[in-house]
């Protein structure tokens, strides 16, 4: 479980009192140095390191990190807003210590997620892991309720040796194919080794259906644990990719055509230990509790679509039928609906049973887009909101009179659109909190008008190599 409580000037107590032992262990380790990482508001995963010498200073006093990167783009130019993006300021990195590892990946170093206050101790207001950590400690205090979450990571594996910026598979073979994985046995042997020494507990791994594009799962954990984890997963998916002379592209679009690359997020309700989505009186177990939290996400998929799909190349991978869920629509096991209502096998339903969300993909700040997720949940919950009807099959085939008639609409197709409806959307907005909304407005804006004029092949390139 990860630690709710804000980080304070002089360090936590607790961790205070951990870090020397830490200290030793990871030099025994022969760990040289720290990542520390956190996740921009672009969705870019930004780092600073320290060698393992300065970890005691780093939790006492945090590293100084300036403020603008929750305005920087994914090609690193920055955007401003009333309170963000200014060259000002300085903030200070707290790393949590319940969530360091040692990279298996990368021999020498450790990592760890941090929490960023400002230089006078409060929290600040652009950081998505204290809104996660803020949003989940408000579900328990305010409903008694806890979450399961966990973020599929989809990747495409290509040849180190391509030439630079062009994305050439590292397998052949058909989808989901025995080929992709004889071909890529030994980097695939690795990469669960490096999942097993960073107590990472893999689900399924697998060859997708895009060209050299494989799939990991992971266990569900709570929500700051589980995006602290997608960070983690993906840190080292590369690093031993790198190891192998192969290059991975997370980017939602490696080509402007054909399937993408998903990061659906998988999301349960907890009371007391008891899972919302099963044993209930409603369709398929759900109890009202569940369903209303179901129904407040379904509610507002439209404008959640800018922080799950925050990239210009998320677009072209938002397409029907492509098992992306692109409408505003719920199925029980339905892979084309926007919310798949999971039920879980016979018997394990308490434990399993959970909504995956597939608009959703690896350019997302995985903080944003669950505590967003979580608080779309919680409003329909407050609002008792219930589940329209269920779809089966692909809601592409509906022409509009149906579509209408089931409430069934096309999620945005476009990043300004996306930002239209997030702007107009005041519970995410409240949510958020001022300072961080208006940063993901601007940023998006920001990103959309970086690539105005270029074509959908140009936007794919432009993104491939940056999440
Ligand atoms: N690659 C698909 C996506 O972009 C998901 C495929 C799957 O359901 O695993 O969301
Ligand atoms: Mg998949």
């Amino acid at each position: 479980m990860t630690t709710l409580a804000d980080p304070v000037p002089g360090g936590r107590p607790e961790d205070l009192r951990r870090v020397a032992g830490l200290v030793a262990r990871l030099a025994e380790k022969s760990v040289l140095g720290i990542v520390l990482a956190h996740v921009d508001t672009a969705g870019v995963c930004r780092v600073k390191t320290i060698p393992t010498g300065r970890l005691e200073a780093a939790v006492s006093g945090g590293v100084g990190m300036s403020p603008v990167f929750d305005t920087f783009l994914a090609d690193d130019s920055i955007v401003t807003t009333d309170v963000l993006g200014s060259p000002d300021g300085d903030l200070r990195l707290y790393p949590d210590l319940d969530q360091l590892v040692t990279l298996a990946g990368q021999p020498g170093w450790a990592w760890a997620p941090v929490d960023r206050i400002t230089q006078e101790g409060e929290r600040h207001p652009g950081c998505a892991r204290t809104f996660l950590r803020r949003i989940a400690a408000d579900a328990a205090e305010r409903h008694g309720l806890a979450f399961k979450a966990a973020i599929e990571v989809e990747w495409a594996v290509g040849l180190g040796s391509a030439p630079p910026g062009e994305f050439v598979p590292a397998v052949s073979g058909p989808a989901y194919g025995a080929i992709r994985q004889v071909e890529l046995s030994d980097y695939a042997a690795d990469l669960l080794a490096a999942f097993a020494a960073q107590e990472v507990h893999v689900d399924q791994l697998h060859p997708e259906y895009a060209a050299g594009q494989f799939e990991v799962s992971t266990s569900a954990l709570d929500p700051v644990a589980a995006a602290d984890r997608s960070v983690l997963v993906r840190q080292t998916i590369r690093a031993v990719a790198q190891r192998h002379g192969l290059r991975v592209s997370f980017s939602p679009a490696v080509f402007a055509e054909g399937v993408g690359n998903g990061g659906h997020v998988h999301l349960s309700c907890w009371r007391d230990g008891v899972n919302l989505h099963a044993g209930g009186e409603r369709r398929y177990g759900m109890t009202a509790g569940a369903e209303s939290f179901a129904a407040g996400i379904l509610a507002r998929l439209p404008a959640l679509t800018a922080v799950t799909a925050p990239s210009p190349a998320s677009y072209l991978r938002l397409k029907p039928s492509q098992w992306a869920g692109v409408f505003t629509a719920w199925g029980h096991e339905t892979r084309e609906s926007a919310l798949r209502m999971i039920t879980g096998t016979a018997g394990r339903q308490g434990q399993e049973a959970n909504l995956e969300v597939k608009p959703v993909d690896l350019a997302a700040n995985p903080y944003l887009a669950l505590g967003c997720l979580i608080a779309a949940g919680l409003d329909g919950l407050e609002s008792s909101l219930v589940l329209p009807e269920e779809i089966t099959g692909d809601p592409a085939r509906y022409g509009p009179d149906e579509a209408a008639a089931l409430g069934v609409r096309r999620l945005p197709r476009s990043l300004p659109e996306a930002a239209r409806e997030f702007r107009a959307d005041q519970v995410l907005r409240a949510a958020l909190g001022p300072v961080l909304a208006d940063a993901v407005s601007a940023v998006r804006l920001g990103e959309a008008a970086a690539v105005e004029g270029l074509d959908d092949a140009r936007v794919a390139a432009a993104y491939r190599w940056v999440y």
